[in-house]
């Protein structure tokens, strides 16, 4: 069985191109650091729809512009006041807004001021029940996930509350797992209560400090408030969504519907050019609040843990890859166990595996992956800045050193209480892989 601490010792050969000597390493690939020939021999990224490439090239712009702001001022654009923009974005959500309000009083005008007609106030209450399909909502807790409050826990809790003090503001109610390359914050309820998602393919992968950055990183999202979570901006974007999806045509298997698609082409349309005019001017702003978080990510685990965070962005591939052959040679070496204490310590033994096999990534790996990013762009949604600009602004800062410290029993103690929620994420990898 290969083992993943097995380095392989890389032999090494004569670059085609410029002559210099290269590694050969076995698992990677093969290419030369001074001339760049064969940094990124993979296929280009899928097509993209046009919404989304226009998105990501808007994304590229501003994260430009804004990593030059940065490194010229040697601070996170934190000074910077509202600009046009946002207050465009504001102006045009009030008008969104309005529209829902106007239609709120429509259907009071209907019911009160027709009472007298009998059919008016049928048709206002019908205006109700659609409105009522059509405001925004508070959000929800996954469903189909672990989630754990400080009870269950107290030490991941502890920590993440230190972060947050490191940042400015304060922890969060609940964490939710899941099995993906990713994190993110956001709020739920009508409380507004405050959840985190820690993606084990990601959490997993980084070391200790790197989860105090990832930590730092995150709450730095709360303690700078992003445009986009507004409650004005975020309102009106949810109910452009909503109106566009009952926009949508239907297929045409009766008159009626011939009909209602030809109502609905033109308010479909304009709804879809306010999502994309919102969009639009929300993303400077959200820009902005990912390169103020990364500062977060640096005020807490330090500048050296943030910038490697960052590289571990760039592996993604590499841990859906190793997921989906887990997935495949797990039910074997698991041997279908029915001593729930062996089949437990099998899934944990997932995650371990997954940090030693991204663990024994070469640094020259990781410096073709930075090179294959900067000139493909990459980034980790069409709405983050560049992940090489993001980088290079991390660097141009002035050094931060950790005000947290995650040592390594503590992160013994967070990992013992993980351990279910890790466990039965470990086997939703291996069903899921294997219903695949
Ligand atoms: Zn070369
Ligand atoms: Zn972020």
């Amino acid at each position: 069985m290969e083992t993943v601490d097995e380095v392989d010792a890389p032999q090494v050969r004569q670059c085609p191109e410029c002559g210099a000597a290269i590694a050969v390493p076995a698992r990677f690939v093969s290419w030369c650091a001074a001339c760049d020939w064969n940094v990124d021999p993979s296929a280009p990224d899928p097509e993209r729809g046009r919404l989304a490439v226009f998105r990501r090239r808007l994304a590229m712009r501003y994260g430009q512009q804004l990593a030059e702001e940065i490194e010229r001022n040697g601070q996170a654009a934190d000074q910077v006041g509202p600009d046009r923009s946002t207050v465009l974005a504001f102006g045009v959500s009030l008008l969104v807004h309005s529209v829902t309000m106007g239609l709120l009083l429509a259907a009071g005008a209907l019911i009160i001021g027709g009472w007298h007609t009998r059919i008016l106030p049928l048709f206002g209450v019908m205006l109700l029940v659609i409105l009522a399909a059509l405001l925004p909502r508070p959000g929800q807790l996954p469903r189909h996930a672990p989630v754990l409050y400080r009870a269950d826990a107290p030490r991941l809790f502890e920590l993440i509350d230190e972060v947050a003090a490191a940042v400015g503001t304060t922890g969060v109610h609940a964490v939710v797992l899941d099995t993906t390359h990713n994190a993110w914050v956001r709020t739920y309820g009508i409380r507004n209560r405050r959840v985190m998602c820690l993606g084990a393919g990601l959490w997993e992968v980084l070391s200790p400090q790197e989860r105090v950055a990832l930590l730092g990183h995150e709450l730095g999202h709360f303690a700078n408030g992003d445009v986009r979570s507004s409650f004005v901006t975020h309102g009106a974007l949810q109910s452009l969504a909503r109106w566009y999806a009952v926009l949508l045509p239907q297929p045409v298997v009766r008159l009626v519907y011939l009909c209602w698609n030809a109502l609905v082409f033109m308010p479909r349309w304009a709804v879809y050019g306010l999502i994309v005019l919102l969009d639009g001017l929300t993303m400077r702003a959200s820009q902005r609040a990912e390169y103020r978080a990364d500062a977060g990510a640096a005020r807490a685990g330090s500048t050296a843990a943030a910038i490697t965070l960052l590289d571990r962005l760039l592996v993604g591939d590499a841990v859906e890859g190793h997921l989906q052959h887990e997935s495949i040679t797990a039910p074997q070496a698991n041997g279908g166990s029915r001593d729930r204490e062996t089949r437990e310590a099998a899934e944990q033994a997932l995650w371990e595996r997954l940090a030693a096999r991204i663990g024994s990534i070469p640094e020259s790996e990781y410096e073709r992956l930075r090179r294959v990013s900067a000139q493909r762009g990459h980034s980790v949604d069409d709405t983050h800045p560049p992940t090489h600009l993001r980088r290079r602004c991390l660097a141009a800062a002035e050094p931060q050193p950790a005000r947290v410290v995650c040592d390594a029993s503590r992160a013994q103690s967070i990992a013992a209480e993980l351990a279910p929620a890790r466990a039965w994420l470990a086997r939703r990898v291996i069903r899921y892989n294997a219903d695949y």
